[in-house]
């Protein structure tokens, strides 16, 4: 059916070193996540046990959709993405057959990972929404079919930790709670020469300074003033362009950057 192919997302093929800051979280989740997975008789043999829920959580815009698709490419392992609000649109009846659906899928396609970004949009389905309720229910007894769900990882995403129902976060369901914090300096750093890399750069520019004046930016926010810092540029470009003056010069000063960060207002605040 057309609804069904709607919630199935295409997963673009992020690799971990597109992602600043992700050395450690790279090394943990893949321990968590991919090892279970590939290797589950090693795990056995080294009794641990493998987890069945793995929640990622933190402020928005700081790279935890971006660190669930790494690990699909990473791991190569088949990835089954959803998104909570799509299932949230459908038609009564139908988002509770698309969740089984997706698990259906999953165990046919085992080892596999089973992701659900912004979960939030159905696990936080007590607010009187009988629909959102009965889609949490459906998702719970689908976690809870322990041996069937062998060789499936539950992945999911939340920027409302606090709005999940507590029944998402009882062992056995969403055991591994991941915090995936905002850029520190460093990985400020490698977002700014990520983005600057195929660029053309004033001489003045300085990613350390950048990374210094950029406390408390999400990742998405870093990228945004990048954008904004480029077309300050192709800007000027023009204008010279429509002046008759040579344009061949023309490159991306600390000042565009500067300016940009001063337009961008931070949305991350202490409590999120
Ligand atoms: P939300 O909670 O709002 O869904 P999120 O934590 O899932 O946010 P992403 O969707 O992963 O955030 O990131 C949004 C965009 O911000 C990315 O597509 C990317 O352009 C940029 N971004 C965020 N963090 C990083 C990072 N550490 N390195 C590179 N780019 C980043």
């Amino acid at each position: 059916p057309t609804a069904m192919r709607e919630i199935f997302l295409e997963t673009p093929k992020v690799q971990w070193s597109d992602i600043g800051g992700s050395a450690e979280v790279e090394q943990a989740l893949t321990e968590v996540i991919e090892w279970p997975l590939k290797i589950p008789d090693i795990m056995a043999a080294n009794n641990l046990r493998p987890q069945k829920g793995v929640l990622l959580y933190g402020p928005p815009g700081c790279s935890k959709t971006l660190t669930a698709q790494a690990i699909a490419t990473s791991s190569g392992l088949n990835f089954i993405a959803v998104k909570g609000a799509e299932l949230n649109s459908m038609y009564v009846g139908e988002s509770e057959r698309a969740v089984r659906e997706v698990f259906r899928k999953a165990r046919a396609a085992a080892p596999s990972i089973v992701f659900f970004d912004e979960i939030d949009a159905i696990g936080g389905g007590r607010d009187g929404a009988m629909k959102g309720l009965n889609v949490l229910t459906t998702l719970l007894n689908e976690m809870d079919g322990i041996e069937t769900l062998k060789g499936v990882l539950v992945l999911a995403a939340t920027n409302k930790p606090e709005a999940l129902d507590t029944a998402l976060l009882r062992p056995g369901r969403f055991d591994s709670l991941w915090y995936i914090e905002p850029p520190n300096q460093q990985a400020r750093k490698e977002i700014f020469d990520m983005q600057t890399r195929r660029v053309s750069l004033a001489g003045d520019v300085d990613t350390d300074r950048l990374a210094a004046q950029t406390e408390g930016y999400s990742g998405a926010e870093i990228v945004s003033i990048c954008q904004k810092a480029a077309q300050a540029n192709v800007r000027r470009y023009m204008a010279l362009l429509r002046d008759g003056k040579d344009s061949a010069g023309s490159a991306i000063t600390m000042a565009d950057y500067q300016a940009a960060i001063c337009k961008t207002v931070k949305q991350i605040t202490p409590e999120m």
